[in-house]
């Protein structure tokens, strides 16, 4: 798959699936971006009125998992630790769905797809939206002497 937007609930709803955990950083935002893009809210929204129950599944350690779960009004959890499946298993004991009824999809082979591979779900990997997206990887280039500073400052 090419990004998020090629996914839809009735592909989702032809798999069996119901409860799709989302990677976070590269997924669903460049890691440099801290707002959900009105394509990335109407997607969200396209999924939930399809059946399908989104949830941010991160290994992120720090507050994007959060802030993007209330711009999106949906349920996460951050160090998720993929691909571990302690985590995992919680979620889905949790959401009472089975491996069969649940997807993941992330930008990463060793992290989301492992992980997805190893609990049984259906497994989607996508690109990184950095690396197809050089506008993004030129503002992250002329923003890194900044961030520096900032990190020095803070
Ligand atoms: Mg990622």
């Amino acid at each position: 798959m090419h990004d998020i937007y090629e996914i839809t609930p009735e592909f989702l709803r032809e798999q069996g699936v119901e409860l799709l955990l989302m990677d976070l950083d590269n997924t669903l935002s460049p890691y440099i971006v801290d707002d959900a893009t009105d394509g990335l809210k109407a997607w969200i929204e396209d999924l939930k009125q399809g059946g399908i129950e989104p949830f941010i599944f991160s290994n992120n350690k720090g507050d994007r998992p959060a802030m993007f779960a209330e711009q999106l009004n949906v349920e996460f959890v951050k160090l998720a630790k993929k691909p571990r499946q302690g985590m995992l298993h919680t979620v889905l004991e949790q959401k009472g769905k089975t491996p069969a009824q649940t997807a993941i999809i992330g930008d990463q082979i060793y992290t989301d797809v492992l992980c997805g591979a190893i609990g049984g779900l259906y497994s989607i990997v996508v690109r990184p939206i950095l690396l197809h997206n050089p506008l993004h990887a030129l503002r992250y280039g002329a923003e890194f002497p900044f961030r520096i500073f900032a990190k020095q400052k803070g």
